[in-house]
């Protein structure tokens, strides 16, 4: 199969519709970006990347980096961590606070907000933010073999500027004494990681433990064990896009996690990594394009977690 033309005719049949979809403004940093950049970096078991337009340029992966949090925390918390926070979808918006109440500030699941408060908590766990933050860079700058890597300081600003959202989430968590960590500190981890700065190919590269059970097949890292990647996997099927995720499952038929940058991780067990990135939304916050796209690359290589081909 010639992924290097399917990346590129998917580029190239889409590249008209460049613009489309609504970019986040409720972070303010994020309504600067361009809104016509559109890049594809697909990374194979063999080291190979494949990529069309802007996938060399860094954006902010806003909750793509809650698979990142939830590999980590699973990784000093093991399985007790879910008994801090869920497995189902929520068919509710990102930052919707609605259910913490009624099930007693346990999260519905890792990808919605409060749920990724809650693990990156946890990550966090006895250390400084600092500590955290940096633990969390080196680890990201070694998967993704670039020392580069880094978080957008104007972003997490922005973000902590404009957080009450997130804040209220985080409070009424800890009004559950559900955190370990004062409400600031743990914030002040997840904005920078929201704010985490990386391109399509770095992304890509990033995340080849989740469809090769746990070990990057590149570098033989090994981020987690092979069951664990499976139900960071399963999550990411059910719960990656939010409200959105049932559609996002039905039209392309991967694991998946979209940020309100307009970047989209998929996970394609077995086969490869691919990360989207366009900065228009849809009305669920996942990036209008990148699904499109993702949608077309599935269709024309055959790829999909529910056939055996
Ligand atoms: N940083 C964003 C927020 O907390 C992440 C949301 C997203 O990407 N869906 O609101």
């Amino acid at each position: 199969m010639d992924l290097q033309r399917i990346v590129e005719e998917t580029w190239n049949e889409l590249a008209d519709e460049r613009g489309s979809g609504n970019p986040a403004r409720y972070i303010p940093a994020l309504a600067l970006v361009d809104p016509r950049k559109f890049g594809i970096a697909l990374a194979t078991r063999e080291g190979e990347v494949f990529c069309a337009g802007d996938a060399d340029e860094q954006f902010s992966i806003q909750s793509i980096s809650k698979v990142f949090a939830l590999a980590l925390a699973l990784e000093r918390h093991g399985p007790g961590l879910w008994e801090a926070v869920g497995r189902e979808p929520s068919g509710d918006p990102f930052n919707s606070i609605v259910q913490l109440e009624r099930e007693k500030g346990i999260p519905r699941n890792p990808f919605i907000n409060s749920g990724a408060i809650v693990t990156t908590d946890r990550f966090v766990d006895d250390r400084t933010p600092e500590q955290a933050v940096g633990d969390l860079m080196s680890r990201l700058r070694r998967m993704g073999r670039d020392e580069s890597i880094n978080f957008d300081e104007d972003v997490a600003r922005s973000e902590s500027e404009t957080g009450s959202r997130n804040r209220s989430l985080a409070y009424f968590l800890a009004d559950f004494g559900r955190l370990m960590n004062p409400v600031e500190d743990v914030l002040s981890v997840y904005f920078r990681q929201c704010a985490l700065a990386m391109s399509c190919r770095q992304l890509a590269e990033s995340s080849l433990f989740l469809p090769f059970d746990g070990t990057d097949p590149v570098t033989g890292q090994e981020m987690c064990s092979p069951s664990r990647s499976r139900r960071i996997n399963a999550l990411m099927l059910l719960c990656g896009h939010y409200d959105n995720s049932g559609q996002f499952a039905f039209e392309v038929g991967v694991p998946g996690k979209s940020g309100v940058g307009g970047g989209i991780l998929a996970s394609v067990p077995g086969r490869a990594s691919i990360a989207v990135w366009s900065p228009g939304l849809n009305r669920a916050g996942t990036s209008m394009l990148g699904a499109k796209a993702l949608s077309s690359i599935a269709l024309k290589t055959g790829w999909s977690v529910f056939s055996g081909r």
